[in-house]
């Protein structure tokens, strides 16, 4: 089965999410936890978390079609001491909410090396981060998302996720999230029916399909191999209806959080009802 949803607000509480994705008709959604783009953050209160699980229960939202996102803030491989330690203190605000909310899996990006230190001790630094995290908190995955390489913006090739998997200590509490237009613009090509086999070998053999947590389908503005970051609406870029129809005929993407991040929220319900249209 398919789950598929969208990144919904949470700007009136987080209780409020579930219902904002279930008036979309969306199977699973994301949420930030916390102002994404602020260091600092109100707790979520007792009564608040109770909640959003009542109101989880109530739409029919598990914890594994659930997959909240972490601030654009946080950078685990950052080359300067002080933000790096302030990295890892909201990383870890993070993770501790997505606990206190009952969830199991936390979706960021990597890191950046700023051209201030080389890539694999930036890689090095990302999964010391995530082990001193997943040290101190309990039940909730560390999903890794893929990038489209921007900047200096890791995590843009398999190799790259491969090697912060390999240096975290507990294999069982890591995982990766492929975003669609990530990938093609890091120079992944999906779209033809043997581009699209290869791309998802070359996942299975470098990181390996049992690590697929989560995938975010974003249709994407910019070409292949571009390396720049702009969601498109599906079917308005350079993903076709066969990619779509491919992916959502795919067994392998079953049973996870499928999140929309596509720029026009007024069209979720709609991208929703004709991706699940597609499957056969
Ligand atoms: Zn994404
Ligand atoms: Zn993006």
């Amino acid at each position: 089965m398919k789950y598929i949803g969208a990144h919904v607000s949470a700007e009136q509480g987080v209780s409020n999410a579930p219902l904002k994705a279930h008036l979309i008709g969306a199977k699973s959604f994301a949420i930030f936890t916390r102002n994404p783009s602020r260091w600092t953050s109100k707790a979520i209160t007792a009564k608040e978390a109770e909640a959003f699980k009542v109101n989880c229960a109530e739409y029919g939202y598990t914890p594994d079609v659930i997959l909240p996102h972490d601030s654009f803030l946080i950078n685990l491989g950052s080359p300067d001491k002080e933000k790096l330690e302030k990295s890892r203190v909201a990383f870890l605000d993070e993770l501790r909410r997505c606990e206190q909310l009952g969830l199991t899996m936390l979706n960021f990006h990597p890191g950046s090396h700023l051209k201030e230190i080389e890539t694999d001790a930036c890689l090095d630094l990302i999964a010391e981060s995530i082990n001193l995290a997943l040290d101190k908190t309990r039940g909730v995955k560390a999903v890794i998302e893929n990038t489209a390489g921007q900047g200096s913006n890791l995590g843009c090739t398999f190799e790259q996720l491969a090697h912060i998997i390999d240096k975290v200590e507990d294999k069982s509490r890591v995982g990766v999230c492929i975003d669609t237009c990530h990938a093609y613009t890091s120079g992944y090509d999906m779209v033809s029916e043997e581009a699209y086999n290869r791309t998802w070998d070359d996942f299975d053999r470098v990181v390996g399909m049992k690590y697929l947590c989560g995938m975010h389908l974003n249709d994407t503005m910019k070409a292949l191999g571009s390396r720049v970051d702009r969601h498109a609406s599906l079917f308005t870029g350079h993903l076709d209806e066969g990619f779509w129809r491919r992916l959502m005929n795919d067994p392998r993407m079953n049973n996870m959080p499928l999140i929309l991040e596509t720029p026009n929220e007024e069209i979720w319900a709609e991208e929703i009802k004709r991706l699940y249209a597609m499957i056969d």
